[in-house]
């Protein structure tokens, strides 16, 4: 009888729809780092406006500050984003690098948040958005970030989500700081705790996304970042997949990883999604960038088909979260 009632759900399901298949019947877009195509990334304003644009989710990177705070950011370095190099010029390590985890956060709360640069060539990484050191901008906490899209939600009477970013926990243990520690705590007094709730976390590091799972006991959605480290080379095989599937409950692939270009703009689509599918999988890729288009492309819009609508992922990273929003919902009125 069940079988039966499964197989009249699938005669009747719309197109696209798969009854066993858990992830959202939309698509979601997800705002890398904020609104960082029209505001510097990570800061509270990047957030207003992705919030506003009607993103699904935004991101947030995280590392810890020397008091164990965990902070917004990218990287664990803070020369890229702010003026460290000016205000405290003497504490950069022997790498002549800056590293928040140095910085207590009061001293981290004394800097100047502007759009990326190059901390050589002191120019802007994307040259035609925010203007570098233009207006003020902070450093958030993660808890500030989660208060203020909690108040936008309530406020909005729309709920966007959280795709919080455990950053370097290797690293951070090296350092004698556990990241991941100091994040659970805070995901569930804000009631970010099971797969009901609007949260995505992700990870890099495999060691890491197993460990949020079993030794410290996180229940919500969680999601094994692919980039080109060799550990992530056997991840992205049907076999690595397999292995994926037991703890997260998707993956956050680079675009190269689902698409590769041809010659003469054709492209080849790797079996990464259909081989993810199959194992119940979400697939999130990253990063949908207008300035940063693969030569297949001649617009993020049809960057957007692609992926969405050929190669059918489950939702994009994007630095336009509101050209994610106005791609879904024109394709929802041609249908
Ligand atoms: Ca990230």
């Amino acid at each position: 009888m069940r079988t039966f009632l499964l197989f009249i759900l699938v005669l009747v399901a719309p197109r696209g729809f798969s009854v066993e298949f858990a992830a959202p019947s939309r698509p979601i877009i997800i705002a890398h780092r904020g609104a960082s195509g029209y505001l510097p990334e990570h800061t509270l304003e990047a957030k207003v406006a992705a919030h506003v644009m009607g993103a699904d989710y935004l991101e947030q990177d995280l590392v810890l500050s020397k008091d164990g705070v965990p902070v917004v950011l990218h990287d664990i370095y803070i020369d890229t984003v702010t003026d460290v190099a000016e205000r405290f010029p003497d504490r950069k390590r022997a790498d002549g690098r800056y590293y928040a985890i140095d910085f207590t956060l009061v001293e981290l709360k004394q800097l100047k948040v502007t759009e990326r640069f190059n901390p050589k060539t002191r120019q802007a990484v994307f040259k035609n958005r925010f203007p570098v050191w233009q207006s003020a901008f902070q450093i958030p906490t993660f808890e500030e970030e989660i208060q203020l899209i909690q108040g936008l939600n309530k406020s909005s009477g729309r709920e966007a989500g959280i795709y919080p970013e455990i950053k370097a926990p290797a690293w951070h243990r090296k350092q004698g700081q556990d990241i991941s520690k100091m994040v659970l705590p805070i995901l569930d007094r804000y009631g970010y705790r099971t797969k009901a709730d609007k949260i995505y976390l992700q990870c890099f590091e495999h060691e890491e996304v197993k460990r949020l799972r079993t030794e410290l006991g996180y229940r919500g959605r969680l999601i094994q970042l692919l980039d080109n480290e060799p550990e992530n080379q056997f991840l992205r095989t049907r076999a690595g997949l397999e292995q994926v599937a037991k703890v997260a409950d998707g993956i956050g692939p680079a675009i190269p990883f689902v698409v590769s270009a041809g010659t003469n703009g054709t492209y080849q689509v790797s079996d990464l999604v259909t081989n993810a599918h199959a194992l119940k999988l979400e697939v999130h890729p990253f990063t949908f960038r207008a300035e940063d288009l693969p030569k297949y492309a001649s617009s993020l819009e049809e960057l957007f088909r692609i992926f969405l609508v050929e190669i059918r992922v489950d939702g994009v990273f994007t630095d336009f979260p509101d050209r994610g929003v106005a791609f879904l919902r024109a394709q929802q009125n041609v249908r």
